[in-house]
């Protein structure tokens, strides 16, 4: 047996724990989520691994969660006989950061130490390193499945961890051992009250049985939490309460679900489906992956969260997807080529546009509330998802020059269109107070048209591949010729009264001279009242927020 080794954390993480440990954590209950969720994901692998390998099971083949509690050592121990860690998996992913948003928050955190950065800490999962928030040593001892080696890891959290092989006689037979030794002000975690409480208040829910042994009590073991999943009950039999908790659960959220859609299907293809949009917008959402984090199971295993069952545009909702139909013992590569999974990702895609689209008619305030925080995403829809393209516009809502900072659909502008009006106008901009104020829209608003205001970077892309709305075109207000001329001033200027004078068609020649290496023309223009000039873009050209953007990218 070699001597135990210690090796630091990656710098990122020991600034996370020190953070995590000196902040007023909102909620240190949620270590307790953290570990049941790590040791349930563990049952999850082993009853996944163990299709291709039932050796894998040995004579235990129940998956459960224990949680040990002594009072008078101060501590708690979470165990599971999931599918366990080696020496190398403890290096690997107890030592590293797991989660791809905790890089995004991190940066945020440090950038806004005092203020928001308080506040936002409470509202996310930082997985295994919670345990430090109660925890003044936490000691892990596990035992991969199938093998006949065990080791330890142990770490106080101020910046290093030890790893060393133990024997196998002193570590679970399969699974792994969570020992937190609390703190002073923690100690109330080793106690039975609080533990159940918190149990069936976060976890209630979680695919695995959780069963508490209390040391130095009669009872021997109690059950708390039964394992069955939330997704096969009926509907009548679930409470809002017991969907937001599971929601927390499988989304590593910590607000409320703003909308969620449990359904099941019958016929050509039998799945259960469970889904959530968030009530707040996850730190990964804008992660360059864009990955989606819909749960795939068969008949309640879980299989995987790449199936991709969602559309990238879709990537905020959580949840899962239970099929009846897919063999077990199809490899993940096979299922991803499946048939069947290619039926569920259409299935649930529309479904889940198609409740979006039935909330906007009923509830509007709440559909509106969902788009603040999805919109931006939503419409990377538009360019990418050409046969739902139509449905998405319709879902679309924008502000407006009239909108008086309210939200409009594309049907409350068509209605409102000006007689003679050809096209649906637009401004696009980094923000709506700048787009609002551009000199561009003067023209506009004296003629009182519409110009929908823009301020998201996807807009400068789906705008520009020639989607039509009932026909009428988008056209930027810096783009070409618009032929405002057509549309009658509503009030007071007349400004296109001066166009012909010779001091004008002096200034043009004048202008033309000077500038002829930066522009390609200059004329009058109907899109100005009382600014005395803008900049447009010709045409076919690109539009101006776009050729910004690219130009930044280095393009
Ligand atoms: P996440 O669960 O989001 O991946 P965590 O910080 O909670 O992040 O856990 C990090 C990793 O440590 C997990 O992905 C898993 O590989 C490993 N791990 C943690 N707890 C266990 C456990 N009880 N059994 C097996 N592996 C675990
Ligand atoms: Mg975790």
């Amino acid at each position: 047996v070699s001597a135990p080794e210690t090796r630091a954390f990656e710098a990122d993480v020991s600034k996370l724990l020190h953070m995590m440990v000196h902040s007023v954590y909102s909620d240190k209950d949620v270590f307790l989520r953290e570990l049941i969720s790590n040791a349930a994901d563990a049952c999850e692998k082993l009853r996944y691994e163990a299709i291709s390998n039932p050796a894998l099971f040995g004579d235990d083949p129940q998956p459960r969660i224990t949680l040990n509690l002594d009072k008078e050592a101060g501590t708690i121990v979470v165990e599971d006989n999931g599918i366990g860690m080696t020496a190398a998996d403890m290096g690997e992913t107890l030592g590293t950061i797991a989660r791809s948003g905790t890089k995004a928050f991190m940066d945020k955190l440090v950038a806004e130490k005092d203020g928001e950065g308080q506040q936002l800490i409470g509202q996310f999962g930082v997985g295994f390193y919670s345990a430090f928030m109660v925890a003044g040593r936490v000691d892990v001892v596990s035992r991969r499945a199938g093998t006949d080696k065990a080791a330890s890891w142990s770490s106080d959290g101020q910046g290093t961890y030890t790893i060393a092989p133990v024997d196998v006689a002193d570590a679970p037979a399969r699974g792994t051992r969570v020992t937190l030794h609390l703190l002073d002000d923690a100690k109330t975690y080793a106690e039975r009250y609080t533990v159940e409480r918190i149990v069936k208040a976060q976890s209630g829910h979680v695919p695995v049985p959780i069963f508490v042994k209390e040391q130095g009590s009669e009872e021997e073991e109690h059950q708390v939490a039964d394992g069955a999943a939330l997704w096969t009950k009926l509907k009548s039999e679930i409470s809002e309460e017991d969907y937001a908790d599971f929601y927390r659960s499988v989304a590593g959220q910590f607000d409320k679900p703003a909308l969620t859609l449990h359904y099941r299907t019958e016929g050509r293809h039998e799945y259960s489906v469970l889904t959530f949009i968030p009530e707040t917008k996850p730190f990964d959402l804008f992660d360059p992956d864009r990955k989606g984090r819909i749960k795939l199971y068969v008949r309640r295993v879980f299989i995987t969260d790449e199936a991709e069952i969602l559309p990238r545009y879709l990537r905020f909702v959580r949840g899962l997807v239970d099929s009846a139909d897919l063999p077990l013992n199809m490899s993940r590569e096979m299922i991803q080529d499946s048939p069947v999974l290619s039926a569920i990702q259409k299935g649930v895609s529309n479904r889940v546009l198609s409740e979006l689209d039935k909330l906007a008619g009923s509830e509007p305030e709440r559909y509106a509330a969902i788009w603040e925080n999805f919109g931006a995403v939503l419409k990377e829809g538009l360019y990418e998802d050409f046969e739902r393209r139509d449905q998405l516009l319709g879902l679309a809502r924008f502000k407006s020059t009239t909108s008086n900072g309210g939200w409009r659909s594309l049907k409350d502008y068509a209605a409102s269109l000006k007689e003679n009006q050809t096209a649906i106008y637009y401004a696009t901009g980094t923000d709506l107070e700048r787009i609002a104020q551009s000199p561009q829209l003067e023209g506009f608003k004296a003629r009182g048209i519409e110009v929908l205001l823009l301020p998201d970077q996807v807009d400068s892309f789906w705008t520009t591949i020639g989607v039509d709305y009932e026909g009428k075109p988008f056209k930027s207000v810096t783009q070409g010729a618009t032929d405002l001329s057509l549309i009658p001033l509503t009030e007071g200027g007349a400004a296109s009264e001066a166009h012909a004078t010779e001091e004008v068609s002096d200034f043009i020649a004048f202008a033309k001279r000077v500038l002829a290496d930066q522009v390609s023309d200059v004329r009058v223009s109907d899109r100005l009242t009382t600014s005395a000039v803008c900049i447009v873009a010709s045409e076919n050209a690109m539009d101006l927020q776009l050729e910004k953007m690219l130009a930044s990218a280095g393009r």
